[in-house]
């Protein structure tokens, strides 16, 4: 059955580019090709634990797991040996000659040919195993699966360009041993001074020993002689690394930079995290968790479906990558492991959906990573909303239980600050509502009343209606058609701030939330404006002002005009400067919404809005003295089509739209 004939292969697409592109970017950091090997080394002991837990024969030849670096000077080479799982020959062709990653195609799609830009990105790709080509040029990997036989090991090498060649090779022992022959420019690393170095500084939390051979003086001056110091005949090892597995040290035992390499080596992240936390539980549920939120999203944050989740560690042996119960859904970016006490060693994933206690650590986890992110200085929790903000929105409509610390998290732009990137949370916004002055005051208005406390003469509190004690929000397509829309300019003249929503989930999550510290949430382009008392009308208010039977004409005909494409035609409570707007009605569903239902293909329920007019309107008030009946409907269906766009939707009868303007165009020059 064993092939033994030499073989040579192409390397996949995919892996082609990625190792050119590699070699090229990742130039100027080439040390941590030794990180990602013993990463991989580490990996491959963990799971060769797990299997052992049921098959002891596995390891029973060979049961202390060790990753031993090695160098020969001479030779110019580098190796890295593990005892752990080993590959088969179809392993070693599969593992490392494709990738096997999710999102390679995003991440060739994001690629700039901007080599600083594209080596962030491969970084936050995960480089792995390609990255000896840094500093090789030729990659030698022997290789035996645990449980084959003596005979069954496989020679994989490879010059990391178009192919690599497999072929058998046996007398192996078990594991993976990863050689090195360097390029002329990287021969520094074939010296036990820097290796160890490197060693220390990336892997120290790795919880195997990483040994090396024990160097005879001393150390320190070592590295210039080049004494031959004979690895090939097995020398004296000694441990390099802590080989205590980080987590289950104390916290104040451990640097910033040991928990930012854990988090690589976790992660496989190229960057360092943005935060993390670090907690020992001890009481009727015993574990460890290390979470940490990394600083980018990674290009598939929007697949739902890739993997995610926690390293799962029972007693400190490493059980599974990629345990999803421990988080929720939408908590996906965060990394990191959890170390149970109480889980059993062959506790599967089955298993973990339905245990009690991986529901009690999950609810606890989630909390803690809320809270971590809550506490944030806003400074730095900026970043950290512009990369995930999307996707905690999502458990708003997911996760009951939190939603109040979720709301907590949101961020938004606001009429409050004319830039777009200035966000502001709901607890800012309602700070601002009890105390509309508070900013204007800090610019040095105070001087000039001197009576505190009291209305501020014009603007702003005098002018602010009754009943507007509620979280105003107004979502659209941009952000730039938000702040242009009708439906706000009520609220500037007031000056009540107006929250602009463009993210595509928010008027679905917003279908989840109704309050948030007991004020409530409202649509500004929904429902009838109940502000007591303030009509809005406007500047022209007391010369167009006509009270509610006087406007019936007028509404009424431009009701019988666009009978069938509205609810109603009503005086508009809301308008200053435009002619009229369009309106939803309170349970109506909104344009957002809407949309994403007919690209989905679903079947959306049909609603008509509300044209909203605003009386005091130059054009609203000729239109109401217009005698010919077709330039009456002309001008209505002009204002009904002017309100639809100005809500981002298309009008319905674009070629008539643009008709009817010309002829108005036609009559004004010809006047
Ligand atoms: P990653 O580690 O992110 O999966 P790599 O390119 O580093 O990506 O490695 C690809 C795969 O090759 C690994 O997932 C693993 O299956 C296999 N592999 C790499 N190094 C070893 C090793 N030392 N022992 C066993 N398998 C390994």
């Amino acid at each position: 059955m064993t092939e033994t004939a030499a073989e040579t292969r192409g390397f996949q697409t995919e892996a082609r580019k990625l190792l050119k592109l590699m070699i090229n970017s990742l130039y100027s950091n080439r040390e941590i090709f030794l990180r990602e090997l013993i990463s991989n080394a580490s990996d491959a002991i963990d799971r060769l634990r797990f299997d052992a837990l049921n098959d002891e024969s596995l390891i029973a030849d060979d049961p202390e797991f060790r990753i031993v670096v090695s160098f020969d000077k001479d030779a110019g080479t580098v190796s890295i040996a593990d005892n752990g799982i080993g590959m088969t020959r179809e392993e070693a062709i599969e593992h490392l000659g494709t990738i096997a990653k999710s999102g390679t195609e995003e991440f060739f799609e994001h690629l700039t040919g901007d080599q600083r830009k594209d080596s962030a990105l491969i970084g936050q790709f995960g480089v792995g195993f390609y990255s000896s080509f840094i500093v090789a040029k030729e990659v030698e990997v022997l290789t035996r699966r645990a449980g084959q036989g003596q005979e069954e090991g496989t020679r994989w090498a490879s010059a990391g360009e178009e192919d690599f060649t497999v072929e058998a090779a046996p007398d192996l022992p078990r594991g993976t041993r990863v050689t090195l022959t360097l390029k002329p420019d990287a021969t520094e690393f074939a010296d036990g001074f820097r290796l160890r170095s490197v060693v220390r500084r990336y892997s120290d939390h790795v919880g195997v020993p990483v040994m090396m051979a024990k160097e005879e003086y001393g150390g320190e001056d070592d590295e210039d002689e080049g004494d031959e110091k004979g690895d090939k005949q097995e020398p004296a090892l000694e441990t390099v690394n802590a080989a205590k597995a980080l987590w289950t040290r104390p916290r104040t035992d451990i640097g910033d930079d040991e928990y930012k390499e854990f988090y690589k080596h976790v992660s496989h992240d190229f960057e360092d995290p943005a935060l993390w936390s670090h907690n020992k539980v001890e009481g009727k549920l015993e574990y460890t968790s290390l979470l940490y939120v990394p600083k980018r999203a990674p290009f598939d944050l929007w697949n739902r479906e890739l993997p995610k989740g926690l390293k799962l560690y029972v007693q400190r042996v490493f059980i599974m990558d990629d345990a999803d119960q421990f988080l929720p859904l939408y908590l996906r970016f965060v990394r990191g492991i959890v170390d149970s006490s109480d889980l059993p060693l062959n506790v599967s994933r089955e298993l973990l959906q339905e245990d009690d206690r991986v529901r009690s650590i999950k609810n606890a986890l989630t909390k803690r990573t809320l809270d971590m992110l809550a506490k944030m200085a806003p400074d730095d929790y900026g970043p950290i909303w512009d990369e995930f903000g999307q996707v905690l929105k999502e458990g708003i409509g997911e996760d009951f239980a939190n939603k109040d610390a979720l709301l907590g998290l949101l961020r938004f732009a606001s009429t409050h600050d004319d830039d777009p990137k200035q966000r502001t949370s709901l607890k800012d916004y309602i700070a601002r509502m009890a105390n509309p002055d508070a900013d204007a005051e800090q610019e040095g208005v105070t001087g000039e009343g001197e009576d505190e406390g009291e209305a501020a003469g014009e603007g702003g509190d005098a002018s602010k209606p009754k009943g507007s004690d509620k979280i105003y929000y107004l979502v659209a397509e941009s952000d730039a058609a938000a702040r242009q829309s009708p439906h706000l300019e009520v609220f500037r003249k007031h000056g009540v701030e107006v929250l602009l929503l463009t993210d595509r989930i928010d008027e679905w999550w917003l279908s989840f939330a109704q309050e948030f510290e007991g004020k409530e949430f409202q649509d500004v382009a929904r429902g009838e404006l109940d502000w007591g008392g303030e009509d809005g009308d406007g500047e022209a208010g007391a010369k167009g002002a006509k009270d509610d039977k006087q406007d019936e004409p007028v509404l009424k005909r431009i009701g019988e005009v666009l009978d069938g494409k509205v609810e109603s035609v009503r005086r508009s409570k809301r308008l200053t400067d435009s002619p009229a707007c369009l309106v939803l009605g309170e349970n109506d569903m909104g344009a957002q919404m809407r949309r994403m239902m007919e690209v989905t293909g679903q079947s959306v329920p049909d609603s008509k809005p509300h044209l909203e007019v605003n009386l005091a309107h130059p054009l609203i008030m000729r239109l109401d003295q217009e005698p010919d009946e077709d330039r009456f409907k002309d001008l209505v269906s002009i204002i009904f089509d002017q309100a639809s766009l100005a809500e981002g939707n298309t009008v319905a009868e674009p070629g008539a739209y643009v008709q009817r303007i010309n002829k108005l165009l036609v009559d004004l020059l010809a006047a």
